[in-house]
């Protein structure tokens, strides 16, 4: 294992359960759990070290006046196990926890944090407290939303700007990099809600690449999510005037299956052009089969939960078959 610097100079965080006695030295601080204060100002400093109501402890040996340690952990050191201890802070046995199932999240977390949490469930294991190896079973490292960036200089110092603010300014192209609130090339979501509504701005971010590419944001094909998306609401307008049959059309029970497949996969990209092939297909015939209608809906709906959620209703579907999100497809 690579080392660790569990320790930081900032209150907020874990405490670290040790006291300096002048007599003693450093030792292990008995009285657990050890609480931080709340409501602490800080300006650059830790607010700890003159905070004499957390600072005074009797050291466990001497008995003379010791004080606390005023670092905290890293935010690593929590969240490498804090996933078992939901389990049991509900009166659940720790043995029966079972390895996550799927672990998402950026790459940042490849090397540091999954390191970690393996060095916790070694121990775990060990000290006979857990049965498996690996905490987690299936790994997935979703992309990065990448975009432009530019600065300029002020006094020999670095301004990030906007691109919708460089006009008139002598700029400095960076590149594409990851977005970030201090380059100041962060994609606010709210305008394109205004526009296109919040179930279209979703389709189009799961639709424009695989989970687990970067990609450059460009807004150019939302209007595409935002149209099928009209098409849909089109057709469940018209959806009273078409005659139902029980038997199924072979194709779309393929395509449905090809969603499961990719629902099960995290490959949500291909579900999007699934579920236009489909509506297609149901545009074709005069007939359709009423499950195939509940379950596009059904799928659709992690993905745009608003329009398909208020087509169940209005439709009835509620009524007859609950909530959509507990429909079983
Ligand atoms: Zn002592």
């Amino acid at each position: 294992m690579r080392n660790w610097n569990i320790s930081r100079q900032r209150y907020w965080g874990t405490p670290i359960p040790i006291i300096k006695c002048n007599k003693c030295g450093i030792i292990t601080n008995k009285n657990l759990p050890v609480i931080l204060p709340l409501n602490l100002k800080t300006k650059n400093n830790n607010p700890l070290k003159k905070n004499i109501n957390f600072l005074k402890e009797k050291c466990i040996f001497c008995k003379k006046k010791s004080i606390k340690e005023t670092e905290t952990l890293d935010t690593f050191f929590d969240s490498s196990w804090y996933y078992i201890y939901y389990y049991i802070k509900n009166g659940k046995n720790i043995i029966d926890f079972k390895p996550i199932k799927y672990y998402i999240g950026g790459i940042e977390h490849s090397l540091l944090h999954l390191l970690y949490s393996r060095i916790f469930c070694i121990i775990l294991k060990l000290i006979g407290l857990i049965k498996y190896n690996f905490p987690f079973k299936k790994i997935l490292f979703q992309g990065l939303v990448l975009n432009k960036s530019f600065y300029f200089f002020k006094k020999n110092k670095k301004i990030w700007i906007e691109e919708g603010k460089i006009k008139g300014k002598n700029v400095i192209f960076n590149g594409i990099t990851k977005m970030s609130k201090s380059k100041k090339n962060g994609i606010s979501p709210k305008k394109y809600i205004k526009k296109w509504g919040a179930d279209a701005l979703r389709m189009y971010i799961v639709f424009v690449a695989p989970i687990d590419k970067n990609i450059i944001w460009n807004d150019l094909k939302i209007s595409g999510c935002y149209r099928f998306i009209k098409k849909i609401w089109n057709f469940f307008n018209k959806f009273y005037k078409i005659k139902k049959i029980d038997t199924f059309n072979e194709k779309i029970i393929n395509l449905e299956n090809d969603i499961k497949y990719c629902y099960k996969n995290m490959k949500f990209n291909i579900i999007v052009s699934k579920l236009m092939t489909i509506l297609n297909e149901f545009k074709k015939e005069n007939v359709f089969n009423m499950v195939s209608i509940l379950r596009f809906l059904r799928n659709l709906y992690p993905i745009s939960p608003f329009i398909s959620s208020f087509i169940w209703i209005i439709l009835g579907f509620k009524k007859k078959y609950g909530y959509i999100n507990k429909f079983n497809v």
